[in-house]
């Protein structure tokens, strides 16, 4: 039998259904499933995602096969609706849009009104007693037909209806009547013949194959490439392309057309949210250009088909038990449902609706729990206003994406991706009249947007959910003066430079900058992290190095410190001069007198860590960087330096100079440190024991774990081990308290994984420290990427950025050999679990935490804002699946 790649859909029948994603992308999926359940859809087909990859894999071509198949289904449809495709006296005409497997809004090609001809349009003005319905639809065509399929400019098109519009001295495009219309269609087809240099072709079925392939090419277009770099999608064969007999929203005012989720989006509330139009094609609401009404309103308009989407929205979150997104269109009183799929949400709505569709019984627990994007998690811990803070707002929109965020005005989102370039530490807030999807790399950037119109489905909003992004949209308030650089907000006037502050959880705007507090972690939050909890295998630690961090941690649930980076401690007030002495001092007792300076800071430090983490693991890493870190650069600060220790600047520079490296991270560094100069390691071990033994003293449980860094030989931990064996033995000696320590190391280097076996005979526990094993394995300097590590993603070189995520074939490979010979060699020898966890930044990647969870590591560590993203991530890693609530 031959492959089949056209699928019919229409009345309670389809040859699909809800479970073909991947072959007929989501929306033809679930157009199909729709059929099946009985809700009404306007009957059509989908070309399934194999074409695609069969057009892109023939050269652009769709290839023969396909054309009787799609010939065949289009006769369905006429059939069904009782008319002709095209036809010149009552033509059927079809929308053609884009449609993977993973939704991806408003990033491809969508084409309505297909079927219209200079012939056809005649018809349909008769048929519906409608010329100027007539002839708008064949203008709307020839636009999105011109600019969509040939290539032809927009603004075109715009710039004729504008003229049109001066010219008749209307304001708005209804004004415009059919006779302006047919004017229109006129001068339209005039712009098309100039820049295509053909004409708009007058054969229906040559106007749907191009069709199909403008959203066949759409698939490899540049916002299409952009969004699935950004969204990290990966694997997908194509998209599909639905073709489906078109009703229209815009006949009148019994005639509208709206989206809408089965929830709230932004609060997971269970009530109706959308918005709709009277008298206007689907693409009106979503590009934001009207303000539409919300869906409640509908009641009164027209209650008849309100309640029928109520039904229908009880239906479909029953059916699909979750959360939908929906697209309709009432033609003349009659409703259709165009669209439905499992709805964008907030983090905070997607914890929300997680647990109460348990509680409603629609779900497991273990549903809800794989069906939190992790990553989402972000939005429920973004900042919100202190309460505290005087707040005085200037102007509210609509509340589109929660949240608070300050940053400095920019009015385009090109100026955003230049600023960040230039000032990668400076947030930013987008201010646009409304955003399209060619602005999703500044938008991406941005901390906030605000926009001056569209609804709460308007591209702005819709985009910046799905970020977990801070946005305020249809804030009328806001008038936007791209040429003069400004904006003015109810009368204040701010220029693009200067702060703002918008709450996307009020929808409230203030001028300049707002303090804001972190959230906590409560309500069914807590709950979703209760169950997450009883999954997960993985423990999950955090990377802290003070004690305002460490009790942050715990509060988000860590349950130790698997990286307490000593070094930042040395940096602080009253310690960086010590530090300096030290680095500076000639011998080893200009060092031991430096450090004893040091010292008792230290061991106040980790006292406060060792109370935060009460009775937890924390492991302490001895000193890592180079030392040339510590010391001034600039010759003013060397001057500084040179009268703050008394010595002579010239001192301080011939040191400098002398601890120059060509190859710092690659050079005089960790364990190499305590090599060179033991008492380093010495002061910091006294430190910790010294602070444990306190700790103990005063009633609670310590768990000190002594980590060393950068070890690549067992020779280099032995030589460490011994001194820090002996330190410790002396103190508790000394204090007559015994404490409970371990000796570890990290695994950063790729000799230490491959020798693991050898290493794990002096180590108890090992962390793998990815940033530098990722940078040693590849042989990238993790400072030095930005110069090409775009060009390598864009270009496919690499999937991801190997810093953010686990190189699983590479690096990953390591870490198997590490854990796999480490744990036989401890175990063949003393019989003991060795513990394995990793604390590079990939402790907090969802990813990466599903790999350490498969090689079988006890935990990960991660700073403290994504435990409880790595909570929920250990979780779905062990719940094996990465169903994600897209
Ligand atoms: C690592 O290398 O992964 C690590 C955690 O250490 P640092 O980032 O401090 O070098
Ligand atoms: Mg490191």
């Amino acid at each position: 039998m031959s492959t089949k790649y056209v699928y019919f859909f229409g009345g309670k029948t389809a040859e699909g259904n809800g479970q073909m994603r991947d072959l007929l992308g989501g929306k033809g999926a679930n157009l199909a499933e729709m059929c099946l359940i009985g809700i009404p859809v306007p009957p059509g087909f989908t070309i399934t995602t194999e074409v695609c990859a069969a057009y892109y894999e023939h050269g652009k071509k769709i290839p023969e096969e396909v054309l009787p198949q799609i010939d065949e289904a289009l006769k369905r449809v006429e059939a069904l609706v009782g008319k002709k495709f095209g036809d010149s006296a009552d033509p059927l005409l079809v929308s053609v849009r884009s449609g993977a497997a993973l939704s991806m809004p408003g990033m491809m090609n969508t084409i309505l009104n297909l079927g219209l001809t200079d012939a056809s349009v005649e018809g349909l003005a008769r048929k519906t007693n409608n010329p100027r319905f007539a002839y708008d639809s064949y203008r709307r065509l020839i636009d999105m037909f011109g600019s969509t399929a040939m290539g032809v400019d927009h603004d075109h098109f715009e710039h004729e209806l504008q003229q049109m519009k001066e010219a008749k001295g209307v304001k708005l495009d209804t004004d415009l009547n059919a006779e302006d219309l047919k004017e229109l269609v006129r001068r339209y087809k005039a712009v098309y013949r100039k820049h295509v240099g053909d004409d708009f072709p007058q054969d229906p079925r040559k106007q749907l194959m191009l069709a199909i392939q403008a959203v066949f090419n759409s698939w490899m277009g540049k916002k299409a490439v952009e969004y699935r770099r950004i969204e990290r999608i990966t694997g997908l064969k194509g998209t599909a392309v639905n073709v489906q007999a078109m009703v229209f929203g815009n006949m009148g005012n019994t005639s509208g057309t709206g989206v809408a989720f089965t929830r709230d989006p932004n609060t997971g509330e269970n009530v109706f949210y959308g918005d709709y139009l009277i008298n206007a094609q689907g693409e009106d609401v979503v590009a934001g250009i009207r303000t539409p009404e919300p869906i409640s309103r509908l009641k009164e308009v027209m209650p008849q088909v309100y309640e029928q989407l109520c039904d229908i929205r009880q239906k479909l979150e029953q059916h699909y038990k979750d959360m939908q997104d929906i697209e309709f269109t009432v033609q003349e009183g009659v409703l259709y449902m165009l669209q439905t799929r499992a709805g964008k949400r907030t983090g905070t709505a997607a914890v929300r609706i997680a647990v109460d569709m348990v509680r409603e019984g629609l779900i497991d627990e273990r549903t809800a729990v794989l069906r939190v994007n992790p990553e989402s998690l972000n939005h429920l811990l973004l900042p919100q206003l202190d309460p505290k803070a005087n707040i005085k707002p200037v102007a509210q929109g609509i509340a589109a994406s929660p949240g608070a965020a300050s940053g400095i005005v920019l009015l385009s989102a090109d100026a955003v991706v230049e600023h960040h370039e230039k000032h990668p530490q400076d947030p930013i807030i987008l201010v646009r009249k409304e955003t399209s999807p060619e602005d999703v790399a500044g938008m991406h950037l941005a901390v906030g947007i605000l926009t001056s119109t569209g609804g709460k489905s308007s591209h702005a909003a819709v985009v910046a959910r799905g970020w977990g992004k801070p946005c305020v949209v249809g804030c009328e308030a806001v008038k936007i003066s791209e040429e003069a650089g400004t904006i003015t907000i109810a009368g204040h006037t701010v220029k693009a430079g200067e702060y703002i502050t918008i709450n996307g959880t009020t929808g409230d705007v203030m001028i300049g900058k707002v303090p804001t507090v972190l959230p906590k972690i409560t309500g069914d939050f807590a709950t979703l992290m209760e169950w997450a909890d009883k999954y997960r295998k993985l423990r999950v630690r955090t990377n802290a190095d003070s004690p305002a961090d460490a009790a942050k941690a715990r509060e988000f649930g860590a349950e130790g410190i698997g990286l307490c980076r000593t070094e930042h401690m040395f940096f602080g007030e009253g310690r960086i001069l010590a530090m300096r002495e030290m680095i500076l001092a000639s011998d080893e007792a200009g060092r031991r007198a430096a450090l004893a300076k040091i010292e008792p800071l230290q061991r106040e430090d980790f006292i406060g860590i060792f109370e935060a983490m009460d009775g937890y693991p924390v492991t302490i890493r001895l000193l890592d960087p180079p030392l040339h870190e510590f010391l001034p650069h600039d010759h003013a600060a060397q001057e500084e330096l040179a009268q703050s220790l008394g010595v002579p600047v010239a001192k301080i520079k011939e040191r400098v100079d002398e601890l120059h490296e060509f190859n710092p991270m690659m050079g005089f560094r960790g364990c190499r440190l305590p090599i060179v100069y033991p008492e380093i390691a010495e002061m910091q071990v006294r430190a910790i024991i010294e602070a444990a033994i306190e700790v103990h003293r005063r009633g609670k449980k310590v768990l000190p774990e002594i980590m060393v860094p950068l070890v690549g030989t067992i020779e280099e931990l032995r030589f460490i081990k011994q001194r820090i064996v002996a330190v410790a033995e002396e103190c508790m000696a000394k204090a007559g308290v015994r404490i409970e320590y371990q000796i570890g190391t990290m695994i950063e280097v790729p000799r230490a994984a491959l020798t693991a076996d050898q290493i794990a005979e002096d180590a108890e526990f090992f962390s793998f420290g990815t940033n530098d094993l990722t940078q040693m394995t590849f042989g990238f300097s993790r400072d030095d990427i930005k110069s090409f590590m775009p060009t390598y993603l864009r270009e496919k070189i690499l999937p991801v950025d190997p810093f953010q995520s686990i190189d699983v074939k590479g690096v990953g490979q390591l870490i198997e050999i590490g854990v796999r010979k480490g744990r036989e060699s401890r175990q063949s020898k003393y019989g003991q679990h060795l513990k394995v966890g990793i604390c590079g930044e990939h402790g907090g990647d969802p990813d990466s935490i599903r790999f350490c969870h498969q090689v079988g590591m006890d935990y990960v560590s991660c700073s403290p804002f994504r435990v409880p993203i790595a909570r929920l991530a250990a979780a779905q890693a062990a719940l094996g699946d990465i169903k994600r609530d897209k």
